[in-house]
């Protein structure tokens, strides 16, 4: 199973940078983990759109799903996706509609933000949608998908993409406050893809990130086999961060980069 970073940004991107979005490559299956502000442009380095097969958001903040808007418009308007010849393209009679995964809630929430300036059904028609219950198992390809909710300022899920052919294992936290769900839910897991937004601890009100070090803290509990630390922006300091994540850890962590790409 591969992983490619198409971006890593938090709430805010770096420059020339995105949000969070993290294609997944199993068997010639594409999955599409988080769709955050500016990833659709990421995506588009290494995989045609058209050719993805399903699409996984964590939660409902913009620098998770925002970029589901551009997805969407291309799918619904690209010349190759209509149903008759424009523009020197033949037309198609199956035009691509991935699946995509959502949180509960996210039909509505989709409607409210779309149906601002638009049509308020342009990405549950776009995609194949469908709300997930955290307490699904899904199936999708040769990917198997489990889901964790983890505390965060909205209801947020950790991710696990496993694959089926034996290709191992890569466990997701998405956005959260410290918390031993992600400790079990990443249990040994081969590759634990973990946020590391914070400087320092939030000083006030109910936290909702973590720092490097405690992000190291997590995947030693875990026994995670390796560490990819994320959502942290380019004004964090990068090696101050690796070293905190390290010590905590008690090995080596690697700081995710658009464009990396990690076999497991
Ligand atoms: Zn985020
Ligand atoms: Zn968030």
């Amino acid at each position: 199973m591969r992983i490619t970073v198409l971006g890593k940004s938090p709430s805010w991107q770096d420059v020339d940078g995105a949000c969070s979005g993290y294609l997944i490559e199993e068997d010639g299956f594409r999955l599409l983990l988080d769709c955050g502000n500016g990833v659709f442009s990421k995506l588009r380095r290494f995989v045609d759109y058209v050719d993805v097969d399903a699409v996984v958001i964590s939660h409902l903040h913009a620098d998770h799903f925002l970029d589901l808007v551009p997805f969407s418009y291309a799918l619904t308007y690209a010349p190759r996706q209509q149903p008759v010849p424009v523009g020197g393209f033949p037309g198609t009679d199956h035009p691509a509609r991935p699946e995509l995964h959502v949180p509960p809630g996210a039909t509505e929430l989709f409607r409210r933000v779309v149906g601002a300036w638009g049509n308020e059904d342009l990405i549950e028609n776009a995609f194949a949608m469908r709300e997930y219950d955290p307490g699904d198992e899904l199936s999708a390809g040769p990917l198997r998908i489990r889901f964790q909710p983890v505390p965060h300022f909205v209801d947020s899920n950790a991710v696990e993409i496993a694959s089926t052919n034996g290709g191992g294992r890569i466990t997701y936290g998405a956005d959260h406050a410290p918390t031993d769900h992600i400790v079990d839910f990443a249990r040994d897991t081969d590759l634990l893809v973990i946020e590391a937004t914070l400087p320092r601890p939030e000083r006030e009100g109910p936290r909702g990130h973590i720092t490097p070090g405690e992000a190291g803290e997590h995947a030693r509990k875990a026994g995670a086999h390796r560490v990819l630390l994320t959502h942290f922006s380019d004004e964090l300091g990068e090696d101050w961060a690796r070293e905190d994540a390290e010590k905590a850890f008690g090995g080596p962590v690697e700081m995710a980069r658009e464009g990396a790409i990690y076999d497991v």
